[in-house]
């Protein structure tokens, strides 16, 4: 098996002799070093995590391909020594997450060019292996379990933050290490906002209510979106629902090995457009989830992202009309040989609370 410290040389560009790996996340994927704090530096034949007083028995535990060393007591001697010792003269970093200060800061006290690196370590990252779809596939249930949990405490006269904290703590208790990321509870007219966090506004009859959430199991992230009706839906609201369904199924079936993110898009947008709501779907069809809630590939309209099996995405049309209310229905799937595999088993059919 090639390990991802072996591919991340395989796929570091020909400009630098090294990268500098500073992104929390990403040195975590490639070390296996779970702790807060690290310098991670890769070269052809070097592999070194350079950390605190903290961290180097951790690191020396979890990272086994890695030398791990106490950069005390200056983290710049250490770095310029361990640069020195590999013949490393042009250094990659991570330009997208290093702030302006320190790169001024590395600048003035490295001996190496500095030279700017994006993406290198997320394009490996966008292929999960089996472990890591087994995390995620358990994250799922975790969110699963958590809904069915309090769908009896979802009724007209709670609030929205109520229904936020109640699905939160069930996800913790069943295991979830913490949230993907703040959970979304947008109930009646509110439920227009896509990206409506949990209010006080307290749920009525007849409202949609729209629930985005996630759970975090071994690091890995979940997404799910499930739109309910508190009461009885009405024929607007069942023709809305539907739409976005038939939208959402859709664009499920055409995952497949080689598709274009866009393309996956396009499915849905077509339907919903033809409906006459393609202005009320004014989001991306989805997104790669992993460690990161986002992160690549894309299934958004403008996507040349190619799906490959391995990959994971979320596939979640919605309508939103303001002042009225809106839908959304995710599911998160993961690419296969032939088509794709979804993590989701939550009923999709218009449930009444
Ligand atoms: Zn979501
Ligand atoms: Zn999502």
């Amino acid at each position: 098996m090639v390990t991802r410290l072996e591919q991340l040389r395989q796929v570091l560009p020909v400009e630098v002799d090294a990268i500098l790996i500073l992104k929390p996340d990403n040195r975590a994927y490639i070390t296996g070093f779970t702790g807060s704090a690290g310098y991670v530096l890769v070269g052809k034949n070097m592999a070194s995590i350079l950390t605190d007083f903290r961290y180097v028995e951790q690191a020396s535990a979890q990272a086994t391909e890695f030398t791990c060393l106490d950069y005390a007591p200056s983290l710049h001697d250490a770095l310029n020594k361990a640069l020195n010792d590999g013949n490393i003269t042009k250094l990659g970093f991570e330009s997208d997450f290093v702030t302006f200060g320190n790169y001024q800061t590395l600048k003035e006290n490295l001996v190496v060019e500095l030279v700017p690196v994006t993406g290198a370590v997320e394009k490996l990252r966008m292929v999960k292996d089996e472990a890591e779809l087994s995390y995620m596939q358990k994250a799922t249930e975790i969110a699963e379990a958590a809904l069915e949990m309090i769908l009896p405490k979802i009724k007209a006269g709670v609030s929205e933050a109520y229904v936020a904290l109640e699905l939160e703590v069930a996800m913790r208790r069943l295991g979830g290490e913490r949230l993907a990321f703040d959970s979304i509870s947008a109930s009646g007219p509110r439920s227009s906002l896509p990206h409506g966090r949990a209010s006080e506004r307290v749920i009525q009859t007849g409202d949609f209510l729209t629930l985005d959430f996630g759970a975090v199991y071994n690091g890995y992230c979940c997404d799910m979106t499930r739109s309910f009706v508190i009461g009885t839906a009405s024929p607007e609201q069942e023709k809305i629902y539907n739409i976005v369904l038939e939208a959402q199924r859709a664009a499920l079936a055409a995952v497949r090995p080689g598709i274009v993110g866009k393309d996956v898009d396009k499915v849905a947008r077509d339907i919903i457009s033809a409906a006459g709501y393609g202005e009320r779907f004014g989001h991306g069809l989805g997104h790669g989830v992993g460690r990161m809630v986002h992160e690549g590939p894309s299934a958004g309209s403008k996507s040349e992202d190619i799906l490959q099996p391995g990959m994971v995405v979320t596939i979640e049309p919605g309508i939103y009309i303001p002042e009225w209310g809106g839908v959304r229905i995710e599911d998160m799937v993961v690419v296969t040989e032939n088509g794709y595999r979804n993590f989701n088993r939550f009923s999709k059919e218009l449930i009444c609370l």
